[in-house]
């Protein structure tokens, strides 16, 4: 059912210093996807991912509406699939049910997760499970161990964190090693041109202690692409916007279409869609694992992994784009 041809143009990188092998592009499933689209038109797009050699596929408990059908949406694609040959991915941090064990970074919370994702997913253990974001009325060494528990079960394989700034970033790192835990694997925080946040701790963090990192929403959700060049299109992300983060069309503003505009100026000259040159900008750094981008047809999975033709810049091309958006 699936081309024998799905490995022969992906590149994969090793995720910091351990064995695990990502695809430079993987799918999300927060957005677009999941409970945003039918079974059938979710299943176009993991399928075409995966027939282009995508085999890292994330989610959360969370995503999807009601929070949860992201995961269970994809459980129902997953027996079409060989899981063997899959990355599959979920985290737990944020609000998932009420009362005090249903969010933050604690031990029950964690663990009571992770089994509800197990299930959703259909599947026995999950890849790569998350700490979503810090919770900083947990102590650190509690959400590490709690890593680790689920290491030790069976039930991930490797564990990571989301959205933790540095600290406590070196601090989870320390404690890890402190009670020769699961190591941490992988960082998942937000990066692309808009948001450089990370380049200033994190990126250099994870590259020193030799942790992966995989950049989510690399395209700004849509807005470092061609979506938003002239207005917002009524099949878009800002259109039919269902709160739970995503962008609105206030943030659609004059500055930031001029902003878009002079890039895909410079993304055309390169041969390059927007889509294309905002990942490739990410991923000529090699302390890039992967990309974790969305999408909300197959048609743009296809477009954003050729992105790989070409990730190199110019020092002019690259001070250019610093200068576009304000670095
Ligand atoms: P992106 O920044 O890649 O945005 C995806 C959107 O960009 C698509 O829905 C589509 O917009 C548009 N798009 C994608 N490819 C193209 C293309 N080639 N040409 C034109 N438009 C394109 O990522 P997301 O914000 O969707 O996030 C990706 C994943 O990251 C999530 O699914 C999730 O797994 C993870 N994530 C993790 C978070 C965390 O806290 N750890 C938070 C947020 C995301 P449109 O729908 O308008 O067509």
């Amino acid at each position: 059912m699936f081309k024998s041809s799905r490995y022969d143009q992906m590149v994969y990188r090793r995720s910091g210093n351990s064995g695990l092998l990502l695809p430079a592009i993987s799918l999300g499933g927060w957005q677009a996807i999941g409970s945003y689209r039918s079974d059938e038109e979710s299943k176009q797009i993991f399928f075409t991912a995966f027939n282009h050699g995508i085999t890292h596929f994330d989610f959360a408990n969370n995503y999807g509406d009601p929070s949860g059908a992201s995961e269970a949406l994809f459980g129902r694609i997953l027996p079409d699939m060989p899981r063997h040959e899959l990355v599959i991915s979920s985290k737990a941090g944020y609000p998932m049910w009420p009362g005090p064990y249903g969010d933050g970074g604690g031990r029950k919370y964690l663990i009571e997760s992770c089994e509800q994702s197990l299930k959703r997913l259909g599947v026995d253990h999950l890849d790569i499970f998350y700490s979503h974001r810090v919770d900083p009325g947990t102590p650190i060494e509690e959400t590490m161990g709690a890593l680790d528990t689920l290491v030790r079960q069976g039930k991930a394989l490797y564990v990571g964190i989301s959205n933790y700034p540095d600290p406590p970033f070196s601090d989870a790192v320390a404690a890890v090693r402190k009670h020769d835990w699961a190591n941490i694997t992988i960082h998942q925080p937000r990066y692309h041109m808009f948001e450089r946040t990370v380049e200033q701790t994190v990126l250099p963090t994870a590259d020193r202690e030799g942790v992966g990192v995989i950049a989510f929403s690399p395209l700004a959700q849509g807005m470092l692409t061609n979506r938003y060049l002239n207005g917002v299109p009524t099949d878009s992300r800002v259109s039919s916007n269902k709160g739970n983060g995503a962008i609105e069309a206030g943030q659609i503003t004059p500055d930031r279409i001029g902003q878009i505009r002079k890039l895909n100026a410079i993304a055309a000259r390169r041969g390059q869609s927007l889509a294309q040159m905002a990942l490739a900008w990410i991923l000529r750094d090699p302390r890039i694992t992967s990309v974790l981008t969305g999408a909300s047809r197959p048609e743009q999975v296809v477009d954003s992994i050729a992105c790989l033709e070409n990730l190199v810049f110019s020092d002019q091309e690259l001070t250019e784009i610093d200068s576009i958006v304000g670095v």
